[in-house]
């Protein structure tokens, strides 16, 4: 009972999007096999488990999420433990290890964990274990697999410790308990959790994930052996290799196709967010010419009728559907095409090996197949490996069930990595490449991720245009490529711009583009309220925006708003604002030409504009980019942020402008100051911390 017990560690996960509850579950999963037990939680289930009092070692891992936030299930954690009246010995009973999932194409990456990270170690925890930090942009599983392989023998060490340490109390105490009898348990525990390795031939596994295939037999991979490497093909030394592939994930969902007819539920119901509304589009406008790189389109929504608020600087999520010829195409290959509108029953499935199965959040109980593929399920989301390994099994193909175990081994990690995650293959794109797939409704449900709501900055202002709020976005292209004929556009960009057509007007250019549509397009929103990337509470606070692209939208909503508060209050005095905007080029995709009019009515005080692709005759060219420009300005530019305790503000679609700006920022700060590299950056940081430094950064 005793050694029962001290096999157990604490397992938590805070999820935004699924991924780390995914990754716990996988560790929950492996544990057994080594001999643990996991006792998992969502972080936000406090009541179950209590880091104050825990004495066995607790594995936390953790997603980021909007800019540099733990998800929300973890911010009621982070708040507790950010309690600054808690003393620095308050968790030094606790060891720990944390694995940070994010994504380097944002800012701040990692940071959900980070913030954990540094908080616990504060607050005396110890680390029984490196803390991992994974990175989306180039594939989690890079850092994942390799952290959980390495978790198994810090655990045990740990748990070691942490039973010799209890021992010596109990000496200490008196109490006759053997220390030897502790080690020889963790051997023993050593000895049976050893990591199975997975040979081809491997006879003795049955029904485990052995791969028994003689390579000879597998003609399909024979004949490519000198090919390239693709998708469907594999080359030496992966063709040859006994594969080490994951564990199947046990079922845990039963979908029934009901003999009635029924309403879909609202789409309200599948936000956990919040409040949706429901709003009409009143206008649409292409920002951009025809011949411009990208598409930029500005719409119009009514929310005059809602309870909807928000301020200038806030996003918003657009709730938006799969585009339906895919979905369509979907059903044909599944063989349900037949099917679409009969109503399904998602349920658990009885007798799941599944620990806490429970139907998805997004699923509902009942509504129709098409329902389901159109609104719920993200179809386009790159496979993971525990779906490919799912796959393997509703393979019939001998030589595309091999590829499958390939693509999800590890000795397959690179091909996983180039011909899956690099090459953004979809769900579709596999059951093209592997035509005898036909996985279940049910497995889709399984493994497919959440279809995400689209976050948009507000580009407008409640005090300018009341019951109106505006929003600018690229149309999102992907190109055909190797494992997809045809060209795609984004999931919800793609949508809108389809729905939008014909309500679309050429550019004027015109941010007052007056004369609304008889449009009843109507679109789901709700809010996604931003903390601090708002106007300065102060008017008389002087600031500067940074915002090439569509990254000028929020700074729209800015200028909007200021020029009402102007309007309305005379008397009050005004910081000077300087606003730095950068396109390609000026006659195609630069989208509010109609910022003069900010300049002249003085509600902009410096506008500087940079064209990237325009060629110039100029004897000294001018600069592209907006940072070139701030160096322009770096005397001004330091003034404000320094003498006058500005505020700055950048807003992109590229964290390496981000990071280009933010350089430029350091190198203007250092000369002015006439410091050292590192001094600029302290005051950066400094600056950052203050919330004068403020970035909203997607990609
Ligand atoms: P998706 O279908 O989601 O595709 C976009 C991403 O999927 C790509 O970036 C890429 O990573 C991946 N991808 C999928 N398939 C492929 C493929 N075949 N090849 C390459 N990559 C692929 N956007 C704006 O335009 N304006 C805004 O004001 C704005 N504000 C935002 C504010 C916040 C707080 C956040 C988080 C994001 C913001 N965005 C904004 C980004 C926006 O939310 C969407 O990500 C963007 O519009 C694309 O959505 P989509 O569904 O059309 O594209």
């Amino acid at each position: 009972m005793c050694c029962e017990s001290k096999r157990r560690f604490l397992l938590l996960y805070a999820t935004q999007k699924g991924q780390a509850k995914a990754i716990a579950e996988e560790i929950w999963q492996q544990a057994g096999a080594h001999g643990l037990e996991a006792d998992m939680h969502c972080i936000s289930e406090m009541d179950k488990y209590n880091l104050e009092t825990e004495k066995d070692p607790v594995v936390i891992v953790i997603s980021t999420t909007g800019t540099g936030d733990p998800p929300d299930t973890a911010r009621k954690f982070v708040k507790k433990i950010q309690d600054k009246t808690l003393p620095p010995d308050h968790f030094a009973h606790l060891q720990y290890g944390l694995l940070g999932l994010g994504d380097s194409e944002y800012m701040f990456f990692c940071n959900g964990g980070r913030t954990v990270d540094r908080r616990l170690q504060e607050l005396g925890a110890q680390h029984f274990y490196d803390t991992g930090l994974a990175d989306d942009c180039v594939g989690l599983e890079l850092v994942v697999d390799p952290w959980i392989d390495g978790l198994w023998l810090a655990l045990k060490e740990a748990l070691q410790l942490q039973k010799e340490k209890e021992s010596m109390n109990s000496a200490v105490d008196g109490v006759s308990s053997s220390l030897s009898t502790a080690l020889h348990t963790v051997h023993e525990l050593n000895l049976s959790s050893e990591v199975q390795n997975l040979k081809l031939g491997d006879g003795g596994a049955s029904g485990s994930d052995v791969l028994s295939q003689k390579l000879d037999d597998i003609n399909h991979v024979a004949s490519a052996r000198d090919a390239e490497p693709s998708l469907v093909h594999s080359v030496p030394p992966v063709s040859q290799s006994a594969l080490n592939i994951p564990a199947l994930p046990p079922e845990y969902i039963e979908v029934q196709f009901l003999d009635a007819q029924g309403e879909n539920p609202h789409l309200s119901s599948l936000i956990s967010e919040g409040t949706t509304f429901e709003v009409p589009v009143t206008k649409a406008v292409q920002l951009t010419r025809e011949d411009a790189i990208k598409t930029a389109l500005l719409l119009e929504l009514d929310i005059a009728d809602t309870t909807f608020e928000y301020q200038p600087g806030d996003a918003f999520c657009v709730v938006c559907p799969n585009n339906v010829s895919e979905v369509e195409e979907l059903l044909h290959i599944l063989g349900l095409s037949e099917k679409g509108d009969d109503l399904v029953c998602v349920k658990v499935k009885q007798g799941t090996k599944k620990k806490g199965a429970s139907r998805p959040q997004h699923i509902p109980e009942r509504s129709t197949l098409k329902f389901v593929l159109m609104w719920c399920l993200e179809i386009r989301a790159i496979p993971k490996k525990a779906f490919l390994r799912a796959l393997v099994e509703c393979t019939s193909d001998v030589g595309e069930k091999r590829r499958l175990q390939e693509l999800c081994s590890r000795q397959g990690a690179s091909d996983y990595t180039r011909f899956i995650r690099d090459s953004n293959v979809c769900l579709l794109d596999l059951l093209h490449a592997f035509p005898s797939c036909k996985p279940s409704l049910s497995l889709l449900i399984e493994h497919l991720p959440k279809l995400q709501a689209r976050s948009y900055s507000v580009s407008s202002s409640n005090l300018y245009q009341p019951g109106r709020l505006c929003f600018v976005f690229n149309v999102v292209e992907f190109p055909a490529g190797p494992s997809r004929a045809v060209s795609w556009k984004g999931v919800c960009t793609g949508w809108l711009a389809e729905l939008v057509a014909p309500l679309l007007r050429p550019s004027k250019n015109t941010l007052d583009a007056k004369g609304e549509s008889s449009s009843t397009e109507k679109i789901s929103i709700f809010p996604r309220p931003n903390n601090a990337f708002h106007l300065p509470a102060d008017p008389s606070v002087p600031f500067i925006m940074v915002g090439p692209g569509t990254g000028i939208s929020p700074f729209i909503g800015f200028l909007q708003h200021r020029q009402k508060l102007r309007e309305q209050h005379p008397e009050w005095k005004f910081g000077e604002t300087w606003l730095f905007f950068g396109c390609r080029h000026q006659d195609r995709d630069y989208l509010f030409k109609q910022l003069r009019c900010f300049l002249e009515n003085g509600t902009l005080t410096h506008l500087k504009v940079c064209f990237s692709r325009d060629s110039s005759t100029a004897e000294v060219a001018p600069p592209k980019y907006v940072q070139d420009v701030l160096r322009l300005c770096a005397k001004e530019v330091a003034r404000v942020l320094l003498k006058d305790r500005g505020y700055f503000y950048v807003c992109g679609d590229k964290k390496h402008m981000a990071d280009d700006v933010s350089d430029a920022i350091v190198d203007i700060l250092s000369m002015e100051m006439e410091a050292d590299k590192l001094e600029a950056m302290k005051i950066l940081a400094m600056l950052r911390e203050a919330k004068r430094y403020l970035q909203d950064v997607w990609s």
